[in-house]
């Protein structure tokens, strides 16, 4: 509301903008940090958002009408640790003095899984040859989203330092919003007995969530959704969802669920339900709603 107040002043003096700061112009191809800029940024920023919920950001490549939205940008925001593989582009195409900002570069990573569950497996993540492992889903920690959120703000307040108690004020009202998530997830989770905790999932995009709430992960496809599952890495899950009992298998809502239906007729165990896996969802199109929606499925479905 703060700016309708200069902008109704500037009507009043004939047009004259004097008094209105122009927002600044985020340009966003992840769909939580969209949501991060708009938070902390509240009416001092204009966020376009190009990977939306429900859009899944493995798949996704660029337009040339996305690009075209990059004029005028003065915040590119990118998730990171290689979730890009069109980063190069973006970067030749930003104007002059915006600032290409790589969240999930500034925050810790994890290591892509090289068989170092305890049972050993060899998953064979099918990763290109050389190209470093870096598990991309860090916004699954909760504990990582509010890194990213310090970071945005930082970055806002660097080109907007008028600006600066604004924005921390309304990080500062997100991040509280954040550890309340937090903790509730840990008390849904503290429902499910430790040998519980175990995740079967589509592709492999809840190692942070695993490490951070005390799951154990058994993805069928590796850390992109463009990799096939091998029908090796399905007799092997089989295997384990007999031995170990596993009560549910979960699907995602980018992904064909084709193969864990198969699973779970093969095996007898049940489809525990959906989980956004790589961002929010069109029907719950938050940070927040996301994390309730899949912990809530995953721990009706492993209780
Ligand atoms: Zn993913």
């Amino acid at each position: 509301m703060r700016r309708f107040f200069p902008g109704l002043v500037a009507v009043l003096l004939g047009g004259a903008t004097l008094f209105a700061a122009e927002p600044i112009r985020v340009v966003s191809f992840s769909a939580l940090l969209s949501e991060v800029a708009r938070e902390v940024g509240g009416d001092a920023v204009d966020v376009v958002g190009l990977v939306k919920p429900g859009v899944d950001p493995h798949g996704y490549q660029p337009t040339p009408v996305d690009l075209k939205t990059l004029a005028g940008a003065r915040l590119v925001l990118i998730s990171g640790k290689h979730l890009e593989p069109y980063v190069d582009k973006v970067a030749r195409v930003a104007p002059a003095g915006s600032v290409i900002l790589s969240v999930g570069d500034r925050l810790p990573s994890l290591d892509a899984p090289e068989g170092g569950h305890d049972h050993g497996h060899a998953h064979g993540h099918g990763h290109a040859e050389g190209e470093s492992a870096v598990d991309p889903h860090w916004w699954h920690s909760v504990a990582q989203m509010r890194r990213a959120v310090v970071v945005v703000r930082d970055a806002l307040t660097a080109l907007a330092p008028e600006d600066k108690a604004q924005f921390a004020k309304n990080a500062a009202g997100y991040l509280a919003r954040l550890a309340v998530l937090d903790k509730w997830i840990r008390q849904q989770v503290a429902l499910l007995p430790r040998d519980q905790r175990r995740l079967v999932t589509s592709h492999d995009a809840f190692q942070y969530f695993a490490r951070d709430y005390g799951f154990q992960i058994e993805a069928i496809e590796g850390l992109s959704t463009e990799q096939e599952a091998s029908a090796g890495r399905v007799q092997e899950l089989m295997a384990l969802i007999r031995k170990e009992g596993v009560k549910a298998v979960f699907f995602e809502d980018t992904l064909n669920p084709k193969v864990t239906t198969e699973i779970t007729r093969e095996t007898g165990t049940r489809v525990g339900g959906m989980l956004y896996a790589d961002g929010p969802g069109a029907a719950e199109p938050t940070y927040e709603q996301m994390q309730r929606h899949n912990v809530t499925t995953i721990v009706e479905a492993l209780r």
